[in-house]
Parts: structure tokens; sequence; C-alpha cells
């Protein structure tokens, strides 16, 4: 790193404390106190993973809580989004399936290599032996597109696109029975939502739709997760709170025909009291604005981040 400001994440190197949480017969949080969550699913006759950790060491950790209540074997991993953060850890639990929607397949082609060099890059320690990552992309082997179905012996889960949010090809996992769901980074608790690759005005719109379907347990993208019908819906509040916050006063801003800079500084400042407590705060603050700027501006869709995009971005903004 040239730059003499590094990004405030380069800083965070302190190992965090995992837990592996009991939410029924079948499910399963391996949450690390604001670090990626991972999502385990035993079913009668195979187990499924719903994000992977960041590198195939790390998986061994899941893989090691896993043989602690089962010996059933892991045949499928579900990548909730592509981001490298979630899926590098795949080939760790050899599975027999790897499942994503369409849009996230459609990702992985256009942005995965760009987008696999810049996280590491933002986030060392979140690669811990990122020496074990096979080289290339994850892919996936099987792809949908709106909803499917796995039944894991008479366990069904559902795949489900809700609609887009953190990303374009957001997918929650669902136990329809259960009524627990798994949310990627669509939802996130006392941790600061990522959205440099986000949709701001669809986002609140998939947060409703999830409400809707009334889980009794939620396991967020980061965060603890959340085993009672009030904990969900204080985290999809303060989820569909942070997106809708950030959004009004970048459009605000973009209204004023203030630039990037000075929407940053206002929107930080504005933000800061309510949410500056939640993990990777100011890591996220830079991506997320200059995502919401775009999307209030002249970008649709999100700009792929390469190495090179977040540090000129940073330096803009921080240095
Ligand atoms: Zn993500």
């Amino acid at each position: 790193m040239s730059s003499s400001k590094t990004f405030a994440s380069q800083a965070d190197l302190e190992a965090k404390k995992v837990s592996f949480t009991k939410l029924s017969e079948n499910a399963y949080a391996y949450t690390a106190e604001g670090d990626p969550n991972t999502g385990v699913i035993v079913g009668d006759d195979a187990v499924m993973v719903i994000d992977t950790q960041a590198t195939p060491v790390m998986a061994q950790d899941v893989i090691r809580r896993i043989r602690e209540v089962t010996d059933k074997p892991i045949k499928y991993v579900v990548l909730s989004h592509y981001h490298a953060v979630r899926v590098l850890g795949a080939s760790g639990y050899e599975p027999e399936q790897i499942i994503a929607s369409r849009d996230t397949f459609d990702l992985i082609v256009e942005r995965g290599e760009q987008d696999k060099a810049s996280e590491i890059g933002r986030f060392p320690r979140l690669f811990q032996a990122v020496e074990s990552v096979p080289p290339g992309m994850t892919w996936p082997t099987i792809t949908f597109s709106g909803r499917m179905s796995l039944w894991l012996g008479k366990l069904e889960v559902q795949l489900i696109q809700l609609g887009r949010g953190h990303t374009k090809g957001d997918t929650v996992a669902w136990l329809p029975e259960q009524k627990i769901l798994f949310s990627g980074d669509l939802v996130e608790f006392d941790a600061t939502p990522y959205a440099g690759d986000a949709y701001f005005s669809d986002w609140p719109q998939t947060l409703d739709n999830i409400a809707a379907m009334q889980p009794r347990a939620l396991v967020p993208g980061r965060g603890a997760a959340l085993t009672t019908p009030e904990q969900v819906a204080a985290g999809l509040k303060g989820t569909r709170d942070f997106i809708r916050d950030v959004y009004a006063s970048v459009q605000a801003g973009v209204a004023a025909g203030q630039d990037l800079n000075a929407v940053y500084k206002a929107t930080l400042s504005q933000l800061k009291p309510k949410y500056g407590h939640w993990v990777i705060f100011d890591h996220c603050m830079p991506f997320d604005v200059t995502r919401a700027f775009d999307e209030a501006t002249a970008y649709r869709d999100p700009r792929i981040w390469t190495a090179e995009r977040d540090v000129e971005m940073w330096k803009a903004l921080e240095g």
C-alpha cells in the first residue's frame, strides 16, 4: 500500500470470539462478534452450509463445530451473495454442490476477480491463511432464479430472492416449517451494513419482504443470532433505518448540488452519533456513501470496485 492513509480495517487486528448457537434441532449459527457469519442446516441425510467464511483454513473451524453435533456429510454450500469474504472458503467443505442465484453467478463472472483482490486488500484480518484459497473463482454448480427448494431428507430448505439490497443477487435460506431465516448481509445486527455494492432504493422493501415472512429466528450476515421475533424485528429495523438514513442524507446533499466529498463529511457527522458504535462503521462509511452518491446521480448499478479504485476513493474522502 503506497498510500500513507490505510483503510480503517487494516488496523483492525483483534481476533473475535466464535459462538455456535443452536436455533432448532436443524439450524445453527456460527457467529463471531461482528465478523462474517456462517449458517448451518442439519437435515436427515446431509448438512448445508450457508456462506463459507473467507478461506478454506477458516472453514475448518466451522467444520469442527459441525462435527460436534453431527457426522452427516456436508453436501451443500449456499452462497447468499458473491462477496469474497463469504465464498472463498467453499473448497474447504468439499461439497457436492455449490448453489447461488443466477444473478450472483452473473456478478462472479462480471466482477469476481476484481472483488477478490479488492476485499483481500481492504481487510487482511478477515482472510486468515489467505494462501489456502485456491486460484481463480468459486463457481456455483447449481444456479436458480427467484426460488428453489431442496429437501435434506424430509426437511425442506427454500432458497429465495426477495429483492435487491446488499447486492443484486441476494439470496436468503428459509426453513418454512420452523420459520428460521438465514439472511446473508441483507440484515446485520450491531454491525454496520456494507453498502458499496448495494441498491439503496430497493433494500428497505426487501427487508419488508423478510418481515412479512414473520421469522421467529434469523441469522444475520454479521452480529449475534436473533433468537426471538422481537430481536428479529430489531435487526430488521436497525438495518432499514441505517440504509434509509444514509440514502436520505446523500440525496439531500445531491439535491443541494454538493460534491461527493461534502456529502461524505455531512453524512458521516450526521450518522456517527446513532451508528458510530456498530462494528466496521469507519470501514463501511466511505464505500457506502460513495455508492449512495452514485445511485443518487448517474449509476443505477454499482460500479466495480478494484484495488486501485479502493485506494483512490479512500484518499479522496479520508486522505
Ligand atoms: Zn457482503
